[in-house]
């Protein structure tokens, strides 16, 4: 082996001494509630395809008439050829949608956080960042010029005493998750909101999970709550069901983007076809009250079940489960039997989640039938008694 590669090799090993060591799956299949899984049939309960979409035919017709017109790529980026009329189109979709002045379209969520996060402070300022942001927030504050302070996830306590603690920066942005993608918890916008204005903060809100999901019409947990912050940022490659990433927020905001954030001026622009896709979706979404209600009564269903049963749930009323079951290796074996009743549902280990906490993280969405939810309890009944996560239950 050559050094390079047994210095990685090495690397690899600690990796799999402490039990994090993780492969890819092959899908056989689109995304629906059963996919064929290196083969394997198996019925999903991890995918982010909250309400359907990414399969939904509409959709796929959509993308397909304007690929035939417009073609496979974009060819450039949005400030060269890149920028089409479906493009525009699709930013004033999202903006009435998100009930914003404007919006701006990027390749992905990751990249609309970088984006946001690392034009907009300048130096002297600072992030108030919730301990459990995603990643690309992490990222996106770290490669910015703005100092970084972290609260304790969703403690408006610790939250205001940072506040009262960073007075001394010239400006403060609050940063958070809508929804969070590994607890399933909502930022108590509402109290955050309150906060900001009483501190002179500004609040950017990445709304990933809540988008199309929280909210009477799906616009997330700004309708949720009933609030303005500065700054929303979303994917569509969750309940939206295709892909890309969004800022909405005021026409001056857009134009700085525009003018300032690098991952928007150096990448090339999505398909026209994803957006006509993404365009479609959103006229779902809103008119899709009906899904959501079952979307969160499928949700309900499944956390009272576990719980009864007496498994740790965490989370809010959010189509993520998190169960606990502890120990990282514990995690992986209870992953490993569920498959093996033909449930796909990945162990979630650290780093990704503090230590101790490992998880099995299911998500429910609205193409699960009552027999594969119920197959899902069975089976988390059946595990959690042979492993000891819970005690046997009696019927
Ligand atoms: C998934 C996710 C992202 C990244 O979105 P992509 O479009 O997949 O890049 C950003 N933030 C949060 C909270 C997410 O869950």
């Amino acid at each position: 082996m050559s050094s390079f590669d047994s210095w990685l090799s090495k690397r690899i090993d600690k990796t799999k001494k402490a039990g994090l060591y993780r492969t890819l799956r092959t899908m056989y299949s689109a995304p629906h509630s059963e996919m064929e899984i290196d083969w394997q049939r198996q019925t999903v309960f991890s995918s982010n395809n909250y309400l359907g979409l990414a399969g939904d035919e509409q959709l796929i017709y959509a993308a397909e008439a304007i690929l035939h017109e417009f073609g496979v790529g974009s060819s450039g980026s949005r400030l060269t050829t890149g920028n089409t009329i479906w493009h525009k189109n699709l930013e004033k979709r999202i903006a009435s949608f998100k009930q914003m002045e404007a919006a701006l379209l990027f390749s992905n969520g990751y990249l609309a956080n970088l984006a946001v996060l690392t034009s907009l402070p300048e130096q002297g300022d600072v992030f108030i960042s919730d301990q459990l942001n995603h990643a690309s927030i992490i990222d996106g504050c770290r490669l910015s010029k703005a100092d970084t302070v972290v609260y304790r996830h969703i403690d408006i306590h610790d939250l205001e005493e940072k506040l009262k603690e960073t007075k001394c920066y010239r400006r403060r942005f609050i940063v958070t998750d809508g929804v969070f993608s590994m607890d399933g918890t909502i930022a108590p916008l509402d109290k955050i909101m309150r906060l900001a204005n009483d501190y002179h903060a500004y609040v950017i809100v990445d709304d990933a999970h809540a988008t199309g999901v929280l909210g009477r019409n799906g616009r997330g947990t700004n309708e949720y709550f009933g609030v303005n912050p500065d700054v929303v940022i979303g994917t569509l490659s969750k309940a939206v069901g295709t892909e890309g990433g969004f800022v909405s927020g005021t026409k001056v905001l857009v134009d700085f983007l525009i003018n300032h954030a690098r991952p928007f001026i150096f990448q090339t622009s999505i398909p026209p076809s994803s957006c006509a896709a993404s365009y479609v979706a959103l006229e779902l979404i809103e008119r899709g009250s009906e899904k959501r209600k079952q979307l969160l009564s499928n949700v309900k269903y499944i956390k009272n079940k576990l719980e009864n049963l007496g498994f740790t749930v965490k989370g809010d009323e959010t189509p993520i489960i998190p169960v606990i079951i502890g120990e990282p290796d514990a995690s992986v074996t209870f992953s490993k039997r569920l498959q093996e009743k033909g449930i796909y549902a990945p162990a979630i280990r650290p780093p990704t989640v503090p230590h101790g906490e490992s998880r099995i993280r299911l998500t429910v969405t609205t193409e699960h039938s009552s027999t594969q939810i119920d197959h899902l309890l069975d089976s988390f009944k059946v595990i959690g008694e042979e492993l000891k996560i819970i005690q046997v239950v009696k019927s």
